[in-house]
């Protein structure tokens, strides 16, 4: 937490614009980190057969849903999210002022919600329903179960190798990925998955969107000054990823940079591409 704090402050020297949204991430990952000390993970039983399947027919461990919770940290999570997100930009804190109020009227019921395993459709479907933005709604949700969702994938990462998987969705969860690295002297190439966390191996050359490995048809941008973050662009399927080099960045939180480089999702959006596994912050 120290090293996020430390670079949040070089980040907001350099763009000071992206000050407020890194404030913000700062107090939400800091009231993720407090949970995760006392956060209390049933241990993932594995069959025997989702192992044989993964080698086999390359299915993922286990499913979005499958994930363990602490239901009680996760609401407590909710609840400090919700007074995050109450200090930050006035749309952010008009609809948690909604979605609290639907809350502390047992209009919803969190724990009922997160019990049944949380799904984007259901998120979606209540969002709708009660004239929520469902991008916010989606990432109070989320964000709350996330140190369950990586407490799980830390139980599973024993069960895999992350050089050989090699596929364009998560092993463990089968989620896509929302972010490129580069890692190591030679440059090997990881994605890390949107939802658990866990980063595995990928082919330099690859769109891991519509699996295009045509040289022809990939093409990189990056801004001056700031080489380490380079956009990979498809023209096959007109999606983007954001790569990370951490050979001349150095390690950094890979949400924390993402958020620290939105002017290239603007540029890659006005070039026309499309990023599938957005941000709350993407353009
Ligand atoms: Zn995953
Ligand atoms: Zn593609």
């Amino acid at each position: 937490m120290e090293k996020l704090k430390e670079r949040v402050q070089q980040i907001k020297k350099k763009r000071p614009g992206y000050g407020e949204i890194l404030d913000f991430y700062q107090k939400v990952r800091e009231a993720q980190d407090e949970i995760k000390a006392s956060l209390k993970i049933d241990p993932i039983k594995l069959k025997k057969e989702w192992k044989e399947l993964l080698t086999k027919e390359g299915f993922s461990l286990i499913q979005k849903e499958d994930f363990p919770l602490d239901i009680e940290a996760s609401i407590k999570l909710f609840e400090s999210l919700c007074q995050i997100g109450k200090d930050s930009n006035p749309h952010m804190a008009e609809q948690v002022r909604k979605i609290k109020e639907a809350l502390d009227n047992k209009k919803i019921n969190l724990k009922n919600l997160l019990k049944k395993g949380v799904k984007e459709q259901k998120i979606e479907q209540m969002a709708n329903e009660f004239g929520w933005d469902k991008i916010v709604f989606s990432f109070l949700i989320q964000s709350s179960i996330k140190p369950s969702i990586e407490a799980g994938m830390e139980q599973l990462r024993s069960e895999l190798d992350p050089e050989t998987w090699l596929k364009e969705y998560c092993p463990v969860c089968g989620s896509l990925p929302f972010l490129s690295l580069l890692k190591e002297e030679v440059g090997k190439r990881y994605l890390i998955c949107s939802y658990c966390g866990y980063q595995w191996r990928i082919d330099r050359m690859f769109c891991p969107f519509c699996s295009n490995k045509e040289q022809e048809s990939i093409q990189y941008f990056f801004a001056e000054g700031e080489e380490p973050y380079r956009i990979e662009l498809c023209d096959k399927c007109h999606q983007y990823i954001k790569i990370i080099d951490y050979r001349t960045l150095g390690e950094s939180d890979p949400v924390l940079e993402d958020l620290a480089t939105l002017h290239l999702d603007i540029l890659a959006s006005k070039k026309g591409y499309k990023r599938p596994i957005p941000n709350p912050w993407t353009p």
